[in-house]
């Protein structure tokens, strides 16, 4: 099959999706912690690593958190969205990024994505909230279901960066808050701003398959440093300052990035630029091997945006989208992992009753979207 002969002549015989790549410093550090003792939630490495994201990003606060869907949640939380409400969340996107409004016992309301980002459309999104909700005193209505609509999650598809000027400009029409998923984008910019730095709020992750791994890990990114520190006390079970007490001043998580994890973390992204680097190589050797194959092309970075290319993203043409199960089924029986996009979130049981926008391009993309192996160690 010309597919999987393509993706062999870039990634060798047999390859996985997405393999983290260790140095040598990630063993260093993570016996520094061993020594140590300070193995848990105190620690120098999760201010070393947090500082580091904030160089890295642009971010003026940074906030070590235990996952990214943990970090989405207090984000959420933080931006005022709570029980009853409702969240815009694109339907195509990793079910965290609706768990995390659930958590909050708000609502996701599904809107579409557009063809050239992968992610929220906002044109769609101003003429969906324009034609279902009105605009009263405490904030966005939805007029079929009477719950206030109170924020919007752009998230970066695969590392591509969405349109995020559009969705905030949108966003600032309907008086809705921002928190941007950037889960899959750290090393994504638009116009030179870092993924997760535009809105109120962003969230990176550091899971054993994102571009650059703490084991398990996450991060709040924000400009305003009260919500920075209302994270930070959130996230430690809401404990207030005292030199023997226990005192909490309002229901808190235990959500922190144990220091083990941070060691971990301050070793990758040292790495990064390298990753980066890889991963662009890595990008452009699938577009000369595929170049040649009809129906079918790799997804590159939006005009004016730089993305990390996280996972690498075949896109079949209209008139493939029936071959994209014969492909999945002979690369990954060959040895060769590729997935499909994830299922869009309002075609799932505990999501299937969720308020939604017409979400037509999303469906036709996860008809046609086939992510191939894409660790920077292939590159
Ligand atoms: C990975 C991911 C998350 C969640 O991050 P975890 O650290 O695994 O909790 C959230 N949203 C998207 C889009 C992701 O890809």
């Amino acid at each position: 099959m010309k597919v999987l002969d393509a993706i062999r002549s870039v990634a060798g015989q047999s390859a996985a999706l997405h393999e983290p790549t260790f140095g040598r410093n990630e063993s260093r550090y993570l016996q520094d912690c061993l020594r140590s003792t300070f193995v848990s939630t105190v620690g120098p490495y999760v201010e070393q690593f947090e500082g580091e994201l904030a160089a890295f990003t642009g971010s003026a606060h940074v906030v070590a958190v235990g996952n990214g869907t943990a970090a989405l949640q207090v984000a959420l939380r933080l931006a005022g969205v709570g029980p009853g409400d409702e969240v815009v969340v694109p339907t195509l996107t990793f079910v965290a990024t609706a768990n995390a409004v659930s958590y909050l016992g708000a609502v996701p309301h599904f809107v579409d994505s557009e063809k050239r980002t992968l992610g929220i459309d906002p044109v769609a999104l101003w003429d969906h909230l324009n034609s279902i909700a009105e605009s009263h005193r405490g904030g966005l209505v939805n007029c079929s279901t009477g719950r206030t609509i109170r924020a919007v999650v752009p998230m970066h598809t695969f590392g591509h960066p969405v349109a995020i000027d559009e969705v905030l400009a949108v966003a600032e029409d309907f008086g809705l808050v921002v928190v941007e998923d950037a889960a899959e984008s750290l090393g994504s910019s638009d116009n030179g701003r870092h993924t997760g730095t535009a809105g109120l709020a962003g969230v990176l992750s550091f899971n054993g398959n994102k571009i650059i791994t703490t084991g398990g890990g996450g991060a709040i990114l924000t400009s305003d440093a009260e919500f920075a520190s209302k994270a930070r006390h959130l996230i430690t079970t809401a404990k207030v300052r005292h030199p023997w007490d226990y005192l909490h001043d309002e229901v808190g998580y235990n959500y922190r990035l144990p220091n083990l994890n941070a060691a971990l973390g301050c070793a990758q992204i040292e790495q990064l630029p390298e990753l980066l680097a890889s991963k662009r190589r890595l990008f452009a050797a699938y577009t000369q091997a595929f170049s040649s194959i009809e129906g079918v092309r790799v997804v590159a970075e939006p005009s004016g945006c730089r993305s990390n290319y996280w996972l690498q993203t075949l896109l079949l043409d209209e008139t493939s989208a029936d071959k994209r199960n014969a492909i999945l089924e002979a690369t990954n029986a060959a040895g060769v992992m590729t997935r499909p996009a994830w299922t869009p979130l309002h075609r799932l049981d505990p999501y299937a009753e969720c308020p939604r926008a017409s979400l037509s391009v999303a469906e036709s993309l996860q008809r046609r979207i086939i992510n191939i192996p894409s660790s920077a160690g292939l590159a």
